[in-house]
């Protein structure tokens, strides 16, 4: 289906059903967890049977927000229930092995994102690319709806759009995601407070990945373009969690001059995670990271592909640097 399903297309599936299973992307961020949040809680608030199912589970930096527990790892078996919502996942491998035999059981596939490279793979589809989080095409949802916004909606609508805006300062960043806070904050949510669990609660270990990685540090000749790297024996020795790095890239993205911040990480099973950020839509970073099987969107973007490390390197760098070059800046 390549149209947008409406709101009421979507309204009337969740009418309807009674049981859903809610899923995000593997090693979930603030809006892959909110967006689970906010829409399960307002689903069970008017009586639906919901399961927040996540491959890799509630990583420790959003353990603050109400409601993540009931965010679950896979079942082994797959759960019952009519209705699969996947959120903020821009291919379906992106759910994970695990997460989609839990869902398999599901009879309709619903697929609601932000990601310019999603391919539409639910049976409904409500991709918005100009949308900055999933969070906001949510909260538009549940408002036009009617839907309850609970304190559990309210607060992680604001988690998912703050974290995927850089506290809301990327240009993806519209009046309608201002508003929206400004609504949610006459809802009731502690802006101070839940600011401090976002983003003045970060363990030690952060702080020393931050050194290490400064001390890898690289930049292009002209300064456009500049990167650090993670080697696997970095995570082990400095007893990593995944979500560790996250946000760590826009130390990199904030460099004067530079246009193209990119992250390298070793995973434990060889293969190589690049992150990449540009400042400038003449270098469209989901197209370039398309040119390796990844994607996202045109100013932040993501790859899992092969190793070695320096392999993986030399070819995003080169690419990146075609793409610096004919924006002819
Ligand atoms: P990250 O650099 O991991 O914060 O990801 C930046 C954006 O690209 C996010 O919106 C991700 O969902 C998306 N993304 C990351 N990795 C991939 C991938 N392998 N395939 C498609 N989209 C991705
Ligand atoms: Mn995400
Ligand atoms: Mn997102």
């Amino acid at each position: 289906m390549s149209e947008n399903s409406t709101f009421d297309q979507i309204g009337d599936l969740l009418r309807r059903h009674q049981s859903f299973v809610i899923l995000s992307h593997v090693r979930p961020d603030g809006d892959a967890i909110g967006s689970q949040i906010a829409l399960g809680f307002a689903l069970e608030a008017v009586g639906k049977s919901v399961r927040l199912i996540n491959e890799d589970g509630l990583p420790d930096n959003l353990a603050f927000m109400a409601g993540s527990d009931r965010i679950e790892t896979p079942p082994a078996d797959p759960v019952d229930c009519e209705v699969v919502i996947a959120l903020d996942t821009a291919t379906k491998p992106r759910l994970g092995d695990a997460a989609l035999h839990a869902a398999s059981a599901g009879k309709v596939w619903i697929n609601i994102d932000h990601h310019v490279s999603n391919p539409r793979y639910g049976d409904f589809n409500y991709i918005d690319s100009t949308s900055p989080a999933t969070g906001q095409i949510l909260y538009e949802l549940i408002t036009a709806l009617d839907l309850p916004c609970p304190a559990e909606t309210r607060d992680a609508i604001y988690v998912a759009v703050s974290t995927d805006t850089g506290s809301f300062q990327y240009p993806s960043t519209t009046a309608k995601t201002y508003e929206m806070a400004a609504e949610l904050i006459k809802r009731g949510l502690d802006v101070g407070k839940i600011n401090e669990l976002i983003y003045d609660n970060h363990p030690f270990r952060r702080v020393e990945l931050m050194r290490a990685l400064l001390n890898t540090l690289e930049r292009s000749a002209d300064g456009r373009v500049a990167w650090w790297q993670m080697l696997d024996q970095t995570r082990v020795d400095l007893e990593l969690r995944p979500e560790d790095s996250e946000g760590l890239i826009d130390i990199v993205r904030a460099i004067r001059g530079v246009q193209v911040a990119v992250f390298f990480e070793e995973l434990p099973d060889g293969k190589i995670r690049v992150s990449m950020r540009s400042k400038d839509r003449r270098v469209d970073v989901c197209k370039i990271g398309q040119e390796f099987g990844g994607g996202g969107h045109a100013l932040a973007a993501g790859i899992r592909m092969k190793g070695p490390l320096e392999e993986a390197k030399a070819l995003v760098l080169a690419a990146i640097d075609r793409s610096v070059k004919a924006a002819n800046f």
